[in-house]
């Protein structure tokens, strides 16, 4: 289905730069190409969005994603991880809710330490502009997307400043697309924006490409490059 850019209201409209930090870029869990998007997300920053949000993956160093962190695991292995008890006894009418399913994890190298430089948004990128939205602070829940972790325990308040300032419409870049690029944009359509990942701007683990079936059928809509949006009548100044 062709992309509708011609109703999209800047007023109305934030980009979220998904996680253009040192690690994901040229440190210890790098991209492939990543560097290749910096360009295209700088020239993102320049249109008038009424909200720009940069994400960091902001870990606590003994965090569960980590292979180090689990005696005898390696590196791209996989572990059950289950809900942490202490944030099961924070939810209201626990014992009324369904249970929730232990999730597989993969283990990752040491990552986006949090006040480390691999955390820090890579050089290059014209981050000054962007409010800062950081996820997987918490040690025992990995949290791919920026809104929330995968049980809806803990959420890092990013649905609620959207809300807030009336974005009805998010555009979603950045890295890694098959992991907290995806989540992100299924999320943000879940709960209700009309969601655009913009292809040229995102780079990721795999090359399978299985990530733009899933958010296509989700309803997401891909937008094949940058310069569409920077040749949009509604965007010029
Ligand atoms: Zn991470």
């Amino acid at each position: 289905m062709p992309v509708d850019l011609a109703s999209v209201q800047p007023s109305k409209s934030a980009v979220l730069v998904i996680d253009v930090q040192n690690d994901f870029v040229s440190g210890s869990l790098a991209v492939r190409d990543a560097e290749q998007i910096i360009d295209n997300v700088n020239a993102l920053l320049t249109l008038p969005f009424a909200l720009k949000i940069g994400t960091q993956d902001y870990h606590p160093d003994n965090h569960i994603s980590f292979a180090r962190n689990h005696t005898g695991k390696e590196v791209f292995e996989k572990i059950t991880i289950f809900p942490p008890a202490e944030l099961l006894a924070k939810r209201k009418h626990e014992d009324t809710l369904p249970a929730l399913e232990p999730l597989e994890q993969i283990l990752w190298p040491v990552h986006c330490v949090q006040n480390t430089a691999g955390a820090a948004f890579v050089d290059g990128l014209k981050h000054e502009c962007l409010e800062v939205v950081r996820k997987g602070c918490d040690v025992g829940i990995e949290c791919y997307s920026a809104f929330e972790d995968p049980w809806g325990l803990t959420n890092t308040g990013l649905e609620d400043k959207l809300k807030s300032k009336g974005i009805t419409d998010v555009f979603v870049v950045g890295l890694a697309g098959d992991y907290c690029v995806k989540s992100t944009a299924l999320d943000a359509k879940k709960h209700g924006f009309r969601t655009f990942v913009i292809r040229d701007a995102v780079k990721s683990v795999s090359d399978e490409g299985t990530e733009w079936i899933e958010m296509d059928e989700a309803g997401v809509e891909i937008i094949d490059t940058t310069e569409e949006l920077l040749t949009l009548k509604t965007f010029s100044l």
